[in-house]
């Protein structure tokens, strides 16, 4: 496929904000593809080259593209800038004056192909030290000449990381399952949580078909998408659900963290899948020495402890320290634990359909607790006193709350997914919803008056799984000192769009509109019903959505969540049940 066909599909998908017709575009383009295509298309169409965990990011400074471009088109850069000042996209100044230069000459070069591309953009971002900018420009300016003004628009965004087609990991997934599964997301899903590459599974439907979804087991060195909790708000209320015995867990307040054992060492990677291996070289020696396996990939919560006292630190207070003084010293002042609560892979053998019972006796055949590794403090409860008195020494020993979870023969890991296996349980504050809520910024109002110059509020918005929108619940003022209220504009300054982006679903227009990337903490008084708020619209009541009331910040920045971790709109509609259920 010639990359500015590629161009052509984009312009078609960003032409609609419609999810079904962006799927149905993006099985045309996947149809159109030959099999070695197929990867590297995945991959450019979420704005990458490769899957996230791997770190590799491209993000051209603005200078070096607009020089880029002035080369390709023969136009000076003098130009280059007036037109950049004026349209505020530099895709955008690419087709406008690639158009004037084309117009102009007699022979068309010849157009690049999408493997053609991906392998020149593949060496610019690993090229590095000394001459690799002259070298970056050279093969940018390259490619530029080749394409049509559409295809520079699009490799242009690319090479800056902006290009936001509205497309994410899941809507390619549809338009795979769509072509390959007669719609059926089911096997394809599995393959891609339990590997995180987009691009390998695609790759491999294309060459094998379905069947070689099947086949697909954990990789160490591929993260797997965390399997996530559900929440209730009483003991009771848990234990009925779970069927009435079940495994209570110390909820730990630290960094979920997936450590993976291969043969050159350890690797760790965070809940958003990114790998986090030099921050945590304790971590690192402390799994190779006390997990006793070849080829492992175990999950555990990261916790400081205070060298003084052996108590548990919350979590902020590590990072905090390790941001001020980094990681050397940071190592010095606040070693670390790490409390391990599953594996899902052991020295060959795929343990994610294992239940969990015999997944926790398989994690204490290999790790020895002498050391900074243990295991999460757990017991096999069948009474809510049981329960409670379990609660109340977790909260004591420092945690958060505890983790219930299911033990019958159905207990899977169930990568990626949110369901009822896991029931997290926290702290009960009265007169307040009982848990915080982590919700997406994707707008803002323009202060006034003492908020002159920074923003009066945010709109937030918390995330719809099923449509795969961001859907405002509350516009959040309070909580915020004055020093960080005033760094707010320059903070979101790199998330700014200048239209509602395509996954936003809002009523409300903000004077600012954000790409959601950033996840905020947010406490509430209450959830109720409003008509202006589209988070489960028509979901309680008809024309009428969830909101949360008396928003405030709790100062957490969710840094570890990416948009799509936010607080689900289901969970805001359980949240408001269970609400009900208390006052009545
Ligand atoms: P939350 O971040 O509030 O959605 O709660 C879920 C998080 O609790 C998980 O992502 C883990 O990071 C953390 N966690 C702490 N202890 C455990 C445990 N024993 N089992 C599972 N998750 C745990």
């Amino acid at each position: 496929m010639l990359y500015s066909e590629l161009a052509d599909y984009y312009s078609r998908i960003e032409s609609t904000t419609k999810r079904l017709e962006m799927t149905s575009i993006l099985v045309e383009m996947f149809k159109r593809a030959d099999k070695d295509e197929v990867a590297a298309i995945s991959y450019l169409t979420l704005g990458k080259l490769y899957p996230d965990f791997t770190g590799i990011e491209m993000g051209l400074g603005e200078k070096l593209v607009a020089k880029a471009i002035s080369r390709a088109a023969g136009v000076k850069s003098k130009e280059i800038d007036d037109l950049y000042e004026k349209v505020g996209d530099l895709g955008l100044v690419a087709e406008e004056v690639l158009k004037r230069k084309s117009a102009q000459l007699l022979f068309q070069p010849k157009p690049p192909t999408v493997l053609e591309i991906y392998s020149i953009l593949d060496k610019i971002s690993r090229s590095s030290g000394g001459g690799a900018q002259d070298e970056k420009l050279a093969w940018l300016s390259g490619l530029l000449s080749g394409l049509t003004p559409n295809g520079a628009k699009y490799l242009v965004r690319t090479v800056m990381g902006k290009l936001r087609l509205g497309v994410a990991d899941m809507t390619i997934l549809d338009a795979l399952a769509d072509l390959y599964a007669d719609g059926d997301r089911t096997l394809i899903e599995r393959a891609y949580n339990l590997t995180s590459d987009i691009g390998m599974v695609a790759e491999a439907l294309a060459r094998e078909g379905l069947e070689a979804m099947k086949n697909l087991k954990p990789t160490p060195g591929k993260p797997i998408r965390p399997m996530l909790a559900e929440r209730l708000q009483s003991p009771e209320e848990v234990m009925e659900k779970l069927g009435g015995t079940l495994a209570l867990e110390y909820k730990y307040d630290g960094e979920r963290c997936q450590a993976h054992i291969i043969k050159g060492g350890v690797v760790l990677f965070s809940r958003r899948l990114e790998n986090i291996t030099p921050q945590f070289p304790d971590v690192i020696d402390a799994v190779a020495k006390y997990v006793r396996a070849k080829a492992a990939i175990v999950e555990g919560e990261i916790v400081g402890v205070d060298p003084n006292t052996g108590e548990l630190m919350p979590f902020q207070q590590l990072m905090h320290r390790r941001r001020k003084y980094g990681v050397e010293e940071a190592l010095e002042e606040i070693p670390t634990n790490i409390f391990l609560f599953d594996v899902m892979y052991l020295d060959g053998e795929d343990l994610t359909n294992v239940p969990y019972l015999d997944r926790r006796k398989r994690l204490e055949e290999i790790v020895d607790c002498s050391g900074s590794v243990k295991l999460a403090t757990r017991s096999i409860i069948s009474d809510v006193q049981s329960f409670e008195k379990f609660f109340e020494e977790a909260i004591s020993d420092g945690c958060e709350g505890v983790m219930a979870k299911d033990i019958t023969t159905a207990s899977v890991y169930q990568a990626g997914a949110r369901g009822w296996l896991w029931i997290k349980y926290k702290r009960d504050y009265k007169s307040e919803l009982a848990d915080t809520v982590d919700l997406a910024i994707v707008g803002a109002f323009n202060g006034r008056g003492k908020r002159a110059g920074t923003y009066g509020a945010l709109l937030l918005a918390a995330y719809d799984k099923a449509s795969d929108e961001f859907c405002t619940v509350c516009k959040l003022g309070s909580g915020f000192s004055d020093e960080e209220l005033f760094s707010l504009p320059k903070k979101l300054s790199d998330a700014l769009v200048k239209e509602k982006p395509a996954r936003v679903n809002s009523l409300i227009k903000p004077d600012i509109w954000f790409e959601p990337k950033y996840v905020i903490e947010v406490k509430g008084a209450e959830i109720t019903l409003s008509p202006v708020h589209t988070a489960a619209f028509g979901k309680i009541r008809g024309e009428a959505g969830l909101a949360i009331r008396f928003p405030r910040a709790t100062g957490k920045w969710r840094t570890d969540k990416s948009p799509e971790d936010s607080t689900t709109t289901q969970e805001l509609v359980e949240m408001y049940q269970s609400q009900l259920k208390k006052i009545t």
